[in-house]
């Protein structure tokens, strides 16, 4: 049989213990060197490496490494850091490398993404990973600087591996850039040409220094790409082939549809595809990819952590490769940045469960397997057995596990399916509101926040002593229920309209509930890096939730006990609980969203029993799970959609539903917002001064809306004057009986005292507001 090689288009880099981030932050406090870091930063690299090898990977890869991004890594790489962070003055490379991704550091661990002088950071395709964007004008230059690079590949050389380094390909790197200050009609394509030369050196350079591959990667061949990007694809590779190395082109995380023969025919000397995302396509690709180019198949899911079974990657495979004459590697889907570390820092998962997951490490030993068994070598034919069946074996318990499968649940889904009603409130939106009025008697232009005040350190320790164990379930809820009084207390001096209790008892918006719900599972080091040195770790939905109990009403009743004013339940929904989780790959994602829609939807209806009369359900990460293809959007708004209104759909008409999403690009889903059929939606604005609205006023937006008047992801006060304007703006453009005056996010990252300051100017904003505006 043909040998296959294996490899991995990238390996986490924030070490199994986070020893990165642990080395990063001690460098920021000051308290290290910049040789401390880097001497972190390579023994990292060499211990990924050796796991690598350890695992029969016939190359390591070396370039996937960043002390905070890869993309700002190539921002240096090429030369074309923006002036301002002193570029041209004499800041050492490192400064400016945490200038660009820091600004000045005063938003680091506040969990915002967000930092004003720093570039700006946005979302890694379709993943949690976030990456600083570069910054193109017509006055770009680039430059290379690439000692950094080779000697991280002369280290890997002189540890003795065999090197594929990693690259993103150029239109990748352009496309994921930004146009800032430039002329109007400029475009960063344009930039091209003057781009080329330098990977052309730098692939000289690599390929003197020892590596045997390059990997560039072109994930943007997955996307629906301008005619003018996919037809620049082809003369630039034709110009980076001439370089001599050997070049291996890397898609992941899509379908290339239209862009299949494309992907095959550029002059390079390989092609990986994703053949978990883009399975479908694999069997064309191995048609159309020239039979002496390698075809790299990302056959192992590097975007979920459910072990693989393997015998249904053999089936897959075995065509493929009897197709093939050229050389065929193996891979995962993609890097492995987006998994954690390994199980093996997870003592604490029963047998069972652990059996059926595999993380970075394991993902490896799965390769291995595979290339042994597609080998004829007998020496390991009894391992390969043995290791084939234990994953059959898991495959089977996954499969029949009553924890997996709850009848219960099925019934209920299929009543859910069968009964339209249950996806749409009582009445519409006109009568519900007239009802909510008489209910509420709100004044005009109503103030409220979004949900969360300031997670305090003495919140925070509270929590990890009852973690441990050194303060009791009693103690714990006294604690959050002081923290809760003081909340309500300063919201009513304050003379806000409708109030919170404040979130202090959650840690995180999804684990908290995730943690009440049944079907979910939490890791205990399963760390992945959102960015810089900070990393999440998601919940894992193994099978079907449903909700044993309530899960927020005696906070809310509590709360709801200590005033007279409207007290708002607190929920985040079904689409972001999906959204930020390892989500079981054995369903649709609709389905499971679904479940988790049905366990909210108990949750609201135990609220409302409990007399609350304003539920606000969170979903601020509808918008990121929308697929990269255009062709996907319909299909997924509709199930997430439904989701949402699964959960809202069992409230009384005079029962008031809020959602809120903060994010700036709304326009291109407005009608999925209006679908959601909330009836108020509060949304981040303030830092784009309004404009969003302005596609909620052309859209006509029927319900009513809250566009955030104050930035909370900086400490600033701001003045009254500032959103008196700022509202005066939106009066303009949605009718003002539909407005309501909150901060544009949660409070959990800001301290008291600035607070209650800009609280109290949002209030006299809102007073100002009814003194001047008439109400139609
Ligand atoms: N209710 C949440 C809070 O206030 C919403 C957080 C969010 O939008 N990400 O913290
Ligand atoms: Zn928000």
């Amino acid at each position: 049989m043909k040998l296959v090689q294996t490899h991995i288009p990238g390996f986490p880099r924030i070490g199994a213990a986070r020893e990165l981030k642990f080395a990063l932050e001690r460098f920021w406090r000051g308290e290290t060197s910049e040789a401390a870091l880097q001497e972190t930063a390579s023994n990292l690299r060499a211990r990924h490496w050796e796991t690598q090898r350890q695992h029969g990977l016939d190359f390591v890869t070396v370039g996937d490494f960043a002390l905070y991004d890869h993309v700002t890594n190539h921002i240096q790489l090429f030369g074309c850091e923006p002036a301002r962070f002193g570029f041209n003055g004499s800041e050492s490379p490192l400064a400016r490398y945490f200038a660009m991704a820091r600004g000045d550091g005063a938003h680091e661990g506040c969990g915002c993404a967000q930092n004003g002088a720093a570039l700006e950071m946005t979302k890694w395709f379709d993943t949690n990973y976030h990456y600083l964007v570069p910054e193109f004008s017509e006055s770009t230059s680039f430059e290379l600087y690439s000692k950094r690079l080779l000697d991280e590949v002369s280290e890997a050389r002189a540890a003795g591996h065999p090197v594929k380094a990693v690259l993103l390909g150029p239109l990748t790197f352009l496309w994921l850039g930004k146009e800032r200050d430039a002329a109007p009609g400029f475009s960063r394509l344009d930039l091209l040409d003057r781009l080329l030369p330098h990977y052309s050196r730098l692939l000289m350079q690599l390929r003197a220094a020892g590596a045997d591959w390059v990997q560039l990667d072109e994930p943007i061949l997955g996307l629906d790409l301008p005619n003018a990007w996919r037809n620049a694809f082809e003369p630039a590779y034709w110009l980076l082939n001439q370089a001599g190395a050997q070049l291996i082109v890397a898609t992941y995380f899509s379908t290339l549809e239209e862009n299949v023969s494309l992907a095959c025919r550029l002059p390079v000397a390989g092609l990986h595809v994703d053949a978990v995302r883009a399975a479908s396509e694999l069997a064309s690709v191995a048609d159309w990819l020239p039979a002496h180019k390698v075809l790299s198949i990302g056959v192992i899911d590097g975007r979920n952590i459910w072990r693989t079974d393997l015998d249904a990657t053999l089936a897959t495979l075995l065509p493929v490769l009897a197709k093939r004459s050229g050389p065929v590697w193996l891979s995962t889907s993609c890097s492995l940045l987006h998994v954690p570390y390994s199980l093996a820092a997870e003592p604490g998962l029963d047998d069972e469960l652990r059996s059926w997951l595999a993380c970075a490490e394991e993902k490896l030993a799965e390769l291995a397997l595979l290339k042994a068994a597609l080998s004829a070598d007998e020496r390991v034919s009894g391992n390969v057995a043995r290791g084939f069946a234990e994953a059959r074996a898991a495959l089977a318990s996954r499969r029949a596990s009553s924890r997996v499968h709850n009848a219960g649940v099925a019934a209920r889904m299929a009543e859910l399916a069968s009964d339209a009603s249950a996806s749409r409130r009582g009445s519409p939106f006109a009568q519900r509101q007239h009802l909510q009025r008489e209910r509420l008697q709100l004044p005009a232009f109503p103030t409220t926040t979004i949900g969360s005040f300031p997670q305090t350190s003495e919140i925070r320790l509270a929590r990890a002593a009852f973690k441990r164990g050194e303060l009791s379930a009693q103690d714990y809820r006294q604690a959050m229920r002081t923290e809760i009084a003081h909340a309500v207390r300063t919201q009513e001096e304050l003379g806000l309209d409708v109030l919170v209790h404040g979130e202090a008892e959650r840690n995180d918006m999804v684990e908290y509930f995730g943690e009440q719900l049944d079907g979910f599972a939490f890791t205990a080091n399963g760390w992945v890096q959102s960015y810089g040195s900070r990393c999440v770790k998601p919940p894992i939905i193994y099978g079907d939730v449903q909700r044993p109990r309530a899960m927020t009403v005696g906070w809310t009743e509590y709360a709801q006990s200590l005033t007279a004013k409207p007290m708002k339940g607190m929920l985040t929904g079904p689409v972001t609980i999906l959204q930020w989780s390892f989500v079981r790959d054995d369903q649709a994602r609709g389905e499971t969203a679904q479940q988790i829609a049905a366990a909210i939807s108990d949750e609201v209806r135990d609220l409302e029993n409990a007399g609350i009369a304003i539920i606000q359900i969170d979903e601020p990460a509808l918008r990121e799970g929308l697929p990269l293809r255009r062709s996907r959007w319909d299909a997924y708004l509709d199930w997430a959609t439904k989701a949402f209104r699964i959960s809202a759909a069992v409230a009384a008409d005079a029962t008031q539903i809020h959602t809120h999403m903060c994010y700036a690009e709304f326009n291109d889903i407005l009608p999925a917002i209006a679908a959601l059929d909330a009836d108020v939606i509060t949304i981040e604005s303030s830092r784009s001064a309004m404009e969003l609205l302005g596609g909620f006023a052309s859209f006509r937006y029927p319900n009513e809306i809250g566009p955030g008047v104050y930035d909370i992801h900086s400490p600033r006060v701001p003045g009254s004057e500032e959103m008196v304007e700022l509202l005066r703006k939106a009066a303009k453009v949605v009718p003002p009986a539909q407005l309501w005056v909150n901060p544009d996010c949660g409070l959990k990252t800001r301290a008291w005292p600035e607070t209650a300051a800009a609280l109290q100017n949002m209030v006299a904003a809102a007073q100002k507001l009814r003194t001047e505006v008439e109400l139609s």
